[in-house]
């Protein structure tokens, strides 16, 4: 069985991640989206509610799992006995760090390859981080993120306003 791994902030998951996760579960047998530690200040949501959120707007996917891990992606494929790694390439500047960072992985687990998809081109410009500067001025997130989490954004960004 083919299992891939697509790990992630997911701070908060987007459009351009949800078609991600819906190509790549026609491509390998079994996907696992692992919402990892992310350690930033400017963080929106918690672990928790991250993978909530994960699970959430990825239920439709018969062959899609969802879990949270504080280790390396390539300790956590290991453990989960995936030897794929699925990353998006959106702009040039995530080609570096994206280069970078797989072959790091591949140092850790030399099992492991990376498979790098492009996005799409509707989502091309979006981010995690697109979607929280857009929900701070209260503009309308329904071209940016999944429906069944918008108004939990909006109220996040509402709150961390008054802050
Ligand atoms: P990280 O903090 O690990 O970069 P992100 O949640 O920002 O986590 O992104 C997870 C993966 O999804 C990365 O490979 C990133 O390049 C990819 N990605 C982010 N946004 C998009 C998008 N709009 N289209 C395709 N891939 C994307």
């Amino acid at each position: 069985m083919k299992i891939a791994v697509y790990p992630g902030s997911f701070d908060p998951i987007t459009l351009g991640h949800l078609n991600m996760i819906k190509r790549a579960a026609k491509v390998f047998d079994k996907v696992i989206v692992c919402v990892m530690v992310n350690n930033s200040k400017n963080a929106m949501f918690t672990l928790e509610e991250r993978l909530r959120q994960v699970t959430l707007v990825t239920q439709r996917f018969p062959n899609v799992e969802t879990d949270c891990s504080d280790m390396l992606s390539a300790e956590y494929a290991r453990s989960v006995g995936a030897n794929v790694i699925v990353r998006g390439l959106r702009a040039v500047s995530d080609f570096e760090k994206e280069c970078q960072m797989a072959l790091i992985n591949k140092k850790l687990n030399p099992d492991l390859e990376t498979f790098f998809m492009p996005a799409s081109e509707k989502y091309m410009y979006l981010s995690s981080s697109g979607v929280r500067e857009l929900a701070a001025f209260g503009a309308d997130l329904k071209d940016f993120a999944p429906r069944e989490i918008i108004d939990e954004i909006m109220l996040r960004a509402a709150e961390k306003k008054k802050k």
